[in-house]
């Protein structure tokens, strides 16, 4: 979602500008500390070297009262404006190992009196400046944005990611002293949630559909917007059991959550089910899965479901076949052959300890990117980095490669630990 700023917000950010001449700013003075710039921060400790370095602040920052400048009528009463100091961690940074990323240090001076819409301008601007050319400006929400004030020698993090966050910060900022108004912002901008624009998709086909009520597709679709993957993993979750709570006596059916084919029978929605179903509407896509379709997946396939009468796949592919999806429509064949280099498939293969990452007694979840996985397994960007730079794009692709490639791959033992935690996690029991 773009940002939707008023005219003299888009003026601070220099949108119009930057197309043609990259002029600065008005407000946002140069970068003041070059010095510090290959650096990475000690986050509060540098609020101490800060003030040794006030004088060149000063320098660049007429407009501050610093110290040196002489007092006068503007310098009594409450302070108007504030120096506001970023270190911003780039989204081409945000991959590497916290130790190695390097921290652009940035300022820029705020008015008190500026609404938050300003405040965010201002901090996307300097997101954008540190990103380089041709960088665009990012949402908001790809930003987590901390701020200190420092205050009676008490530094605490606080989050600003709204309204009332920013005027705790205001009324914190107002109390500071002459000369010394200045805030901290820590920012680490992340990649674009492409899930959540995925999700919205979805929840707005399904509105068309009009199978959904309004006014819950509305707030799902509200809630796509705000809330991190697992969060909306767990309301598809709620969604999913609230509209197939099973009525029938627990005599006749004894699950409690169903999917009911035609023929009216009862595939029991277990939490593995759930899981994978959920999984897969975090995609948004409509083709694969909706809150009416389940995925197409060894889960929801007689082969693999013990618990199913026999004829329940063929209910569901004449299902598909009504719903005129050829490309979902074809039986699911979960053998797979690993596709990897000879020595390994024989270690792989002959070995009752498989080195491949998805073990042997488990079988895939649901198909997703890569991103996404790593984003609700919450594992690192490094590991992303080195999984996309040899071209996995998929999270099921994984399934075929080894843990001696992983570390070929240049994964670290930790790393392909973290990664044998989140695919087993995402992965489902065999039987
Ligand atoms: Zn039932």
């Amino acid at each position: 979602m773009a940002p939707v700023f008023d005219a003299k917000t888009l003026r601070i950010l220099g949108l119009e500008p930057l197309e043609t001449s990259p002029s600065p700013p008005p407000l946002s003075p140069q970068p003041s500390r070059k010095a510090n710039y290959a650096q990475p921060s000690d986050s509060e400790d540098d609020m101490d070297d800060k003030a040794s370095e006030d004088e060149e602040i000063a320098d660049l920052a007429p407009t501050q009262g610093k110290g040196k400048r002489k007092r006068t009528a503007d310098d009594e009463g409450p302070i108007t404006e504030i120096e506001v100091l970023l270190d911003i961690t780039p989204v081409t940074e945000m991959s590497k190992p916290k130790t190695k990323r390097r921290i652009k240090k940035m300022t820029f001076h705020f008015a008190l009196d500026e609404p938050w819409d300003t405040m965010k301008a201002q901090i996307l601007s300097q997101v954008t400046k540190v990103g380089g050319e041709n960088k665009k400006v990012p949402p908001f929400e790809c930003c987590d944005v901390l701020f200190s004030v420092k205050d009676s020698g008490k530094t605490t993090k606080l989050s600003l990611t709204n309204e009332a966050d920013f005027k705790t910060l205001k009324d914190r900022a107002a109390k500071l002293p002459r000369g010394k108004a200045q805030i901290h912002l820590f920012v680490d901008e992340h990649e674009e949630d492409k899930q959540a624009d995925g999700a919205e998709k979805e929840n707005s086909n399904g509105a068309k559909g009009g199978k959904r009520s309004g006014a819950g597709s509305k707030a799902s679709k509200q809630a796509s917007k705000v809330l991190p993957v697992n969060e909306r993993k767990s309301e598809f979750i709620k969604q999913l059991k609230e509209k197939y709570y099973c009525r029938l006596a627990s005599s006749v059916c004894s699950s409690t959550h169903c999917f009911e084919l035609t023929g009216g029978k009862h595939l029991p929605l277990n939490f593995n089910r759930l899981e994978c179903w959920a999984t897969s509407l975090l995609k948004g896509d409509s083709e694969e899965s909706t809150l009416e379709k389940p995925p197409n997946h060894s889960l929801f396939d007689i082969n693999q479901a013990s618990t199913l009468k026999p004829d329940i796949l063929e209910e569901r592919q004449k299902m598909l076949a009504a719903k005129n999806a050829p490309a979902v429509a074809q039986p699911i064949i979960n053998v797979h052959i690993p596709q990897m280099p000879s020595a390994s498939l024989q270690q792989a293969t002959n070995s009752g300890n498989s080195d491949q990452l998805l073990p042997p007694d488990r079988l895939p979840g649901a198909s997703m990117p890569l991103v996404a996985f790593c984003q609700q397994y919450e594992l690192d960007g490094d590991i992303l980095k080195k999984l996309e730079e040899h071209k996995f794009r998929q999270v099921e692709h994984l399934r075929f490669t080894t843990l001696p490639v992983l570390e070929k791959m240049g994964l670290h033992f930790g790393e392909v630990a973290a990664l044998q935690h989140a695919v087993e996690n995402w992965s489902v029991p065999r039987t």
